[in-house]
Parts: C-alpha cells; structure tokens; sequence
C-alpha cells in the first residue's frame, strides 16, 4: 500500500507553520503538521530547519526503527508520506519543495534544471525571511534551486555541511535552513541498501540529525521553532546487485517524516 500522505504537502505544511504563503502551485499542508504547530507552538514556527537525508524509505525506518532513537528524541510526530514519480532525487526534492506534482515544477526524469516555478524558497524570501540552503556540490539540491534571493553554502560532502549548518544555527540569523547529505543514497548504489557501509551512512545522517536538532534547540531559545526530517524517496535491492530506485513500488515512494516542535523558553 502506498501512504496517502503525498510529497506535495511538505511545502504547504512548512509554509503555514512559518505564517507564511504557500508556493504558488501548491497542495494543501497536512493537517497532523498544522496541528502540531497550533498545539505545541500556538500556531506559529519563526524557525526551520530541514534536514534532507537522501534515499531513506519508510521500510528501512520500520525494520532499523531503533536506530532511530536519536531522531525520535528531538521530533513528537512521525508522517508516512508517498513520494512522486519517478522517484528519483530531482524529481522528488522538486516536489517537496514547491508541492506541486513533476509536470507542474517541470523535472520529470533524472536531471538537475533550475526548476523555474515558485517554491518554498522564493515563498519564503518574499514574506521577508532569511534563508539558507547548505547541500553538497553537485547534488541535486546544489542545482534545482539555485538562482533565488537566498543564501547558498555549497561544500564539498556531507559532514561539510552539518558542520556549517551547526555553525549557522549557532549564529541564529536564518529564519529557514536547509541542509542536504547524500552518503546513504551513495552507498546504496556503489553498493546495496543494507550494506555495513550503507548502514553506516544511514547512521551518520541519524547522528547528523542529533547534532544539527540540539544545535537548534539550544539556540532558538527566544523562538519557537519546528525541526523536520524528510527524505526524498526510499530504495531497493535491485535485480543488478545494487541498491536502485526510481519504480512505482512500495519502496521506493514510501518514506517517513519527522516533525518536532521547539518551544521558546
Ligand atoms: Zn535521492
């Protein structure tokens, strides 16, 4: 079964939470997110940070579920959502970020165009909000956002960017940050998606994710704030012996996200 939730609402769902308007071409927000932020926050998060871990599905979170831990202490909500297709990383990073289906943002297969609808980061730069997107170079979310009135910290691999995103959450002076790892999704396809070196990966984006969600807490004191974890798609052992994805599967469109709240103090 496919979950019924989709990747078009991550946006919307953002959006409100941050008081501001949704893109353009946007679904509508989802509701267990809204009401998260209206029973935890009174209705409004005045920071963000969302952190990308590529390639993580549902499945690996239902059968490594205590792997998670790290993650769970810092979120109260966890969303099963269906990704797009095909599900592939440009495709869906494309989709979360302007809830709007492939053939409306314009990426329908495996390239990395500057995606030229509005998206979350253009809503959010209008409304005022400073913006970050902290993502490896060359990765999808280096290239199909590029081009908007926000600030872009592109380095070289993963632990770059948790190390820059900590530093910019210790400096409090992004209303939304962005931060994009890829090593699992690498793993998986150099290799297989249960792998010791995938499973490694998959555990340095859950640490990534501790570190970056204390980070965050610690200095949004004065602000209430909403933490999310969202992967683009999920994977599976492919009939070659390696880890794929890309199908119309349960695996590969099923992943979850996480949602926390951060009261101000
Ligand atoms: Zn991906």
């Amino acid at each position: 079964m496919m979950n019924s939730y989709s990747m078009t609402q991550l946006a919307a769902s953002v959006s409100k939470a941050m008081g501001i308007e949704a893109p353009e071409f946007s679904a509508a927000s989802i509701p267990s997110v809204d009401s998260l932020v209206q029973n935890r926050l009174g209705g409004k998060a005045d920071r963000v940070l969302i952190y990308n871990p590529d390639c993580i599905g549902h499945w690996f979170w239902q059968k490594y579920t205590e792997m998670f831990l790290p993650v769970e202490k810092h979120v109260q909500l966890a969303v099963p959502v269906a990704t797009v297709m095909p599900s592939v990383t440009p495709v869906c990073f494309g989709t979360m970020y302007t809830g709007a289906m492939p053939a409306v943002h314009g990426i329908r297969q495996y390239a990395k165009p500057v995606i030229k609808i509005d998206s979350l980061f253009d809503a959010a730069a209008r409304a005022g909000k400073k913006v970050a997107l902290v993502a490896v170079a060359d990765s999808s979310m280096a290239k199909i956002f590029a081009e908007r009135p926000i600030d872009y910290y592109i380095l070289p691999y993963d632990a770059d960017v948790t190390a820059k995103t900590a530093e910019l959450l210790k400096e409090d002076n992004y209303d939304l940050i962005v931060a994009y790892n890829q090593e699992y999704d690498d793993m998986i396809h150099t290799y297989t998606p249960e792998c010791p070196e995938a499973m490694a990966a998959a555990q340095h984006h859950i640490d990534a994710f501790d570190v970056l969600a204390t980070a965050a807490e610690e200095s949004w004191k004065e602000h209430n704030g909403l933490i999310v974890w969202a992967s683009d798609h999920g994977n599976h052992l492919d009939w070659d012996g390696h880890g794929n994805h890309g199908e119309y599967r349960e695996d590969d469109i099923n992943v979850i996200h996480f949602y926390g709240a951060v009261s101000a103090k």
